[in-house]
This record gives structure tokens, C-alpha cells and sequence, in this order.
């Protein structure tokens, strides 16, 4: 691929710009990992988004990196992408500080998953012995002990499971350390709505058409030689049927409260029920979140604010002398298997995915754009092969278990609807 480019200025392409190597349609916690992969192998990137860099999902993230507790006990595949993405987190972040003089601190203290009564107790005995299973430190406490931990909890407490491997980072951070690295490797950002992808020989739909491009709402033309789509919950019209991912939103809300005197309240990330507690190094504690389908509503609601406040106080009761700071709502990306989409777009030449995020974007950034790269430009990935090999080595699989590439191959939904029916995907009609 050609060396980099020179820095250019955001909005708009002139028409005399030479055409990038990849086009990124999408500038939140999948694409920038994307662009920035691309450009450290050398290829010239832009970005176009409508909106600043950032700030839709990606901006409402709590920001843990939380491979077994995001992870459902009958769900190795999630396990097993979540723990080959926080084993990256180290060196990706380190790799961003580097290029962007921006620091992009881990918050390693853990989780604590906690137990409100009888019922989550047994779960929580459940879950360890998976992830003892899966090769995953994690350690059962008394409530004593974990309230020597964490004396904010409150004595009601009735048991808890430490997994000291999770972590946590500001989803905020990355995504300005990302911007800056891009923006010093000369990294230009189109602020443009993009209403279609080109396709050689005009708008002509079929096998073999190979993607030139896309096409602005308003009429601009961007050509590029790959065009790669992490428009997150927003999917994109028109593509041709085989070629698309079945990504719906779903909604999020969560508040950030704030201590006036500082950090100290918790120190690591607490889980409960579907609720979390994440503390920031500043006094902030993200308080979340509320799992909802209702389209692309993103407004805040009264219930949604008095359940999380009613749900988290009931384990630290000190939440409720906080300030609130804000109160946020997102769209998670998400397939009907729950895993994301990374690779070729099928029956479309120079056409690529990265979505489906859906709880795990930031976690996932770590290796969403070394997975897209390696595919892009051909290199045999070894992207998660340590955590596949050991998967396998633990659990005593009979034969290997899909890599990683597979796994979130966007094709898997175009071979589902093919095995069973020969007429439109029924998620086409979500
Ligand atoms: C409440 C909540 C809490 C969360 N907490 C965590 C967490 O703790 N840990 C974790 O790992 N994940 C978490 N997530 C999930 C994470 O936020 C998402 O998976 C991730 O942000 C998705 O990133 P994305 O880049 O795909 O989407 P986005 O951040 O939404 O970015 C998509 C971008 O595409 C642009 N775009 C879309 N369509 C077009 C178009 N046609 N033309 C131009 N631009 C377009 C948008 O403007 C946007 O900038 C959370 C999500 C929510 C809602």
C-alpha cells in the first residue's frame, strides 16, 4: 500500500483529493480503531462521519473491560473474544498514549459481582465454577470480606465474586487519544451523512459489484479503493441484501454522579443484577444501565433514572449524596447472536464491516481494528490465537475451535439465511 499522507484539513474533500486507500464510514469506538490499524500498515485512510468524532454510542459508554461478567455462563464465544480483546487492552492503549501524548489510563482493580439474595448467591456459584472451567481467575467472597474491600457496600449485602482480571477505561479518553493519533498521522475527517455506497457500474446491484465509494446526502461523491462501515446501530440502506448485517439499537441510559470530594466512595468496578457501578480516578461513578428496545428513541426517561438510582443504592447507599453530572442515552449495535461483525461485506467486492458492538464496543476496540486490517489487506491474523489455543487446551474441545476472524465473520448471517430459506432474511424486515 502507498506510504501516508500528508495532514489534511477536515470538511469537505476537494474533488482534486487523490482517492484514500479506505474510506471509514463511522468515526466511534469500531471505526477509529479501524483507521488507525490501516494507518499504521501504511495505508491512507479518511474518515467521514456526520457528526463530531465520538459522540454518539461510544460517548455514552461506561467503559468497562469486562470479558466474564458481560459474558452469559452458556457463552464461550463471548467469553472467549472478550478475554482476547482486555489481554490487547495493555498495549493498544499504550501504543495510543505513544502516538497521541494523550494518556489513556486502565483502571485495574477488578470487579466485584455482587449478590442481593439467595437466588443471585447461586448464580454467583454458578458462574465461578464456568470461569474456573474457561481458565479465568475469579474468587468466591463472604460478604465480610468483601466488604473489607469495599466498606461503602451495604451490610445487606449477601455474597460476591472477585474477578481481579476485569478492567475499566474512559471510553472518552480513547476516543480523543484515537482522533489525535489520527489527526497527527494526517488522518482528514469528512463531516458528511452518507447516504449510499457506489458501486462499479452505476447503482447496478448484483454478484461481483465491487463498492468505488460512497455518495453524501448532499450529492458530494467520495471515491476510495475500500470502503469500510461502522455506522454503529444505524446499519446503512441500500446495500445489496446478501451484503448487509442485521444490526438493530438498543437503548441504554445511565447517569454519571459525582463526588465532590473526590475519588474514594469504591474503588473497583461493581456489578449487580443488570446494573454497574464504575468509578473514574476524578470522584466520577458511572451508574448504569438500562437495557430497553425502542428503536432509535434516545431520550432520557424519569423511570429509567429512578430504577438505577433505586437498584444501586440499595448496595452502596452513599450513591445518593452525590451530584448528578449527567444523564445519557445510546444505541448499542447489535446482531441476533449478539456478536459483532468484522470482515467482508459478502457479494461485494472492497466493501467491509465493523458494527455489532453492542454491550463490548470498547472493549472490543482493541482488537476490532487489528481483526478488520489483517483481513483487509490479506495477513494471516493471529488475532486472538493464544486465547483460542488455551480455550481449547481447557476446556478439552474434541476439534479446534473457530479463530476469532470467524467468529465475527459478517458472513455467518447470509449462510443462515441461505441454509433455511431462499427468499429475503427475515431480519431484513427488523
Ligand atoms: C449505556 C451504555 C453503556 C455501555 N457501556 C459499555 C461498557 O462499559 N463497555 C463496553 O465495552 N461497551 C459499552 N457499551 C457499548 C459501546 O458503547 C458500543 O458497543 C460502541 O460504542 C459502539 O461503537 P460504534 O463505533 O459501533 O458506534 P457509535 O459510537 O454510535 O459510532 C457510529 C458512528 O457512525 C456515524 N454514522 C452512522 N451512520 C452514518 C452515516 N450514514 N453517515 C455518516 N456517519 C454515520 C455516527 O454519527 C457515529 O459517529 C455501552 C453502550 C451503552 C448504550
Amino acid at each position: 500500500m502507498p506510504g501516508r499522507q500528508t495532514p489534511v484539513t477536515s470538511p469537505p474533500a476537494p474533488a482534486s483529493d487523490p482517492a484514500p486507500d479506505v474510506l471509514v464510514v463511522g468515526a466511534g469506538l469500531a471505526g477509529l480503531p479501524v483507521a488507525w490499524e490501516l494507518v499504521r500498515r501504511g495505508a491512507t485512510v479518511r474518515i467521514v462521519d456526520r457528526a463530531t468524532p465520538g459522540q454518539a454510542t461510544s460517548r455514552v459508554a461506561a467503559g468497562m473491560l469486562a470479558p466474564v461478567t458481560e459474558a452469559e455462563p452458556d457463552d464461550p464465544d463471548h467469553l472467549l473474544l472478550g478475554t482476547a480483546a482486555v489481554e490487547r487492552w495493555p498495549a493498544f492503549a499504550a501504543g495510543l498514549e505513544d502516538a497521541s501524548g494523550i494518556a489513556v489510563p486502565l483502571h485495574r482493580r477488578g470487579t466485584l459481582a455482587l449478590a442481593r439474595d439467595r437466588d443471585e448467591a447461586e448464580a454467583l456459584d454458578r458462574f465461578a465454577r464456568v470461569c474456573t472451567g474457561f481458565g479465568v481467575a475469579v474468587e468466591r467472597l463472604l460478604p465480610s470480606a468483601a466488604r473489607r474491600l469495599e466498606p461503602a457496600l451495604a451490610p445487606t449485602l449477601r455474597g460476591a465474586l472477585s474477578v481481579p482480571g476485569d478492567a475499566a477505561v474512559d471510553p472518552r479518553r480513547v476516543v480523543e487519544a484515537l482522533v489525535a493519533a489520527l489527526g497527527a498521522a494526517g488522518v482528514a475527517t469528512t463531516v458528511g451523512d452518507v447516504a449510499r455506497v457506489t458501486l462499479d457500474g452505476g447503482d447496478a446491484i448484483g454478484s461481483g459489484s465491487r463498492a468505488t465509494g460512497v455518495g453524501l446526502a448532499d450529492g458530494t461523491e467520495l471515491r476510495a479503493g475500500e470502503v469500510v462501515l461502522a455506522t454503529g446501530a444505524w446499519g446503512l440502506e441500500g446495500l445489496p441484501a446478501a451484503a448487509r448485517v442485521p444490526v438493530r439499537p438498543v437503548k441504554g441510559q445511565l447517569l454519571v454522579l459525582r463526588d465532590p470530594s473526590g475519588p474514594g466512595l469504591v474503588e473497583r468496578v461493581l456489578r449487580f443484577g443488570t446494573g454497574y457501578v464504575v468509578p473514574r480516578d476524578d470522584g466520577r461513578y458511572v451508574l448504569g444501565a438500562t437495557t430497553e428496545e425502542q428503536g432509535f428513541d434516545t431520550q432520557v426517561t424519569a423511570w429509567a433514572l429512578h430504577d438505577l438510582l433505586r437498584d444501586g443504592a440499595e448496595l452502596v447507599p452513599g450513591l445518593l449524596d452525590l451530584a448528578v453530572e449527567e444523564t445519557l442515552a445510546g444505541l448499542r449495535p447489535t446482531t441476533p447472536d449478539g456478536l459483532p461483525a468484522i470482515g467482508a461485506a459478502p457479494g461485494v467486492g472492497g466493501l467491509w464491516w465493523a458494527t455489532g458492538h453492542h454491550r463490548n464496543g470498547v472493549l472490543l476496540a482493541s482488537l476490532t481494528g487489528a481483526l478488520l486490517a489483517d483481513a483487509l489487506t490479506g495477513a494471516d491474523t493471529t488475532v486472538g490465537t493464544d486465547a483460542t489455543v488455551r480455550a481449547d487446551a481447557l476446556t478439552g474441545a474434541d476439534a479446534p475451535r473457530d479463530d476469532l476472524a470467524t467468529l465475527v465473520d459478517p458472513a455467518r448471517f447470509t449462510r443462515t439465511t441461505n441454509e433455511h430459506d431462499d427468499g429475503d432474511p427475515p431480519w431484513l424486515s427488523w
